[in-house]
């Protein structure tokens, strides 16, 4: 009988015979940039109809075989998740609240129409990995293992409905500092002529075809010199940006963030607002127009913004550019705050300061 998708499982690990020699890994971890190398091994765990959840394994890293009718090249039934390993002065390694990705994979998943992993093998997925990956984990400062779980159809069927056949992988990348020489303010560029989600879409979830459709809205930007975009959503109320949540800083020092179901609930954001709400802050999770921004902005009320995201944790915004409008944020305040925030996350996220939420596992 095969096992149930809530029964344990029993892993299974096949060693790379061929891993990369030490001293060439320690000249990846010595510059390893963002999303260019990747460990020796991986993860992946079946799934399918009859069977749930089996043969979970870690496996040397290489190319997946993939029929060519694999539902996912066809009809994007795909989602991922990102997280980061942080190596502590004592050797140890710790992921940062990994039960909200795994929750969060598990909207995901249900959105797209496929099997929802549970949250025990989610975990597993990354000690197995971490037991013999874990050299990969840099030892500098705002270095990390970056691991990127995924899951998608691999039913070689052309119809269209849910596919029988499904497959969970974990693989893990190297992650350089992502700012070097201090954190620098972004300028984000507003789109107005792409939306990113729309209401009952799949904004909310961290499936692909939201990524694959920010790609152009995102080359518009870097033509206008921003580093990122900010979607709309019916053309008036701020989302997100493409990878990363936003938050913008009033003079009273009250944090106002959007509330949509089309943006992806980022887990920086809510650890963000939580360590800001210990210190004070009032924090408000609401709609919020641009309009309102671009008037707080002019009186003097909203003294700036900030991105958060896993990659690059917390960014100040500097300035917001539309077709025929600019928002310029250079007063000191929201930028120190953000920082703040930054320092005391990271501290956390590093072992430097106190886990008092007890958020790292
Ligand atoms: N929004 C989008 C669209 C993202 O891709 C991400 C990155 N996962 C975020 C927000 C931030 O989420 P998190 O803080 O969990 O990384």
């Amino acid at each position: 009988q095969l096992p149930l998708a809530s029964q344990s499982l029993i892993w299974q690990t096949v060693r790379n015979e061929n891993p990369v020699a030490p001293e060439a890994r320690e000249a990846i971890l010595a510059d390893p940039g963002f999303g260019n190398h990747f460990t020796d091994h991986m993860v992946d765990v079946c799934w399918s109809e009859r069977g749930g959840w089996h043969r979970p394994r870690v496996s040397p890293y290489g190319p997946i075989q993939l029929d060519p009718a694999a539902a996912v090249l066809h009809y994007a039934q795909e989602i991922f998740e990102g997280l980061k390993a942080y190596r502590h002065a004592d050797g140890s390694i710790w992921t940062f609240r990994p039960y909200e990705n795994a929750a969060r994979m598990q909207r995901s998943a249900h959105r797209l129409a496929l099997p929802e992993l549970p949250s025990e093998h989610f975990i597993a997925s990354l000690k197995q990995l971490i037991a013999v990956d874990g050299d990969w984990v840099p030892t500098a400062p705002e270095t990390s293992l970056y691991l990127r779980p995924f899951m998608f159809a691999k039913e070689a069927f052309l119809g269209v409905r849910p596919a029988k056949k499904v497959a969970y992988y974990l693989i893990a990348s190297p992650a350089g500092a992502y700012f070097t020489g201090g954190v620098q303010p972004v300028n984000i560029w507003l789109s107005s002529e792409y939306a990113r989600a729309s209401k009952g879409g799949t904004g909310a979830a961290k499936t692909g075809g939201n990524y694959a459709s920010s790609l152009l809205p995102q080359a518009e930007a870097y033509e206008h010199g921003c580093q990122q975009v900010l979607f709309l959503d019916e053309g008036k109320y701020l989302e997100e940006l493409g990878g990363m949540n936003i938050v913008l800083v009033r003079k009273d020092g009250t944090l106002i963030t959007p509330e949509s179901e089309s943006i992806l609930e980022g887990i920086t954001r809510d650890s963000v607002l939580r360590l800001a709400a210990d210190r004070g802050h009032l924090i408000e999770q609401r709609k919020v127009t641009l309009d309102e921004w671009r008037e707080g902005a002019a009186s003097g009320d909203i003294v700036g913004a900030f991105a958060c995201g896993t990659a690059a944790v917390i960014v100040p915004i500097g300035r917001l550019l539309g077709e025929d409008f600019e928002i310029v944020h250079n007063g000191p305040q929201a930028e120190e705050l953000a920082l703040s925030l930054r320092e005391e996350l990271t501290g956390i996220q590093y072992g430097r300061v106190e886990d008092r939420h007890g958020w790292l596992v």
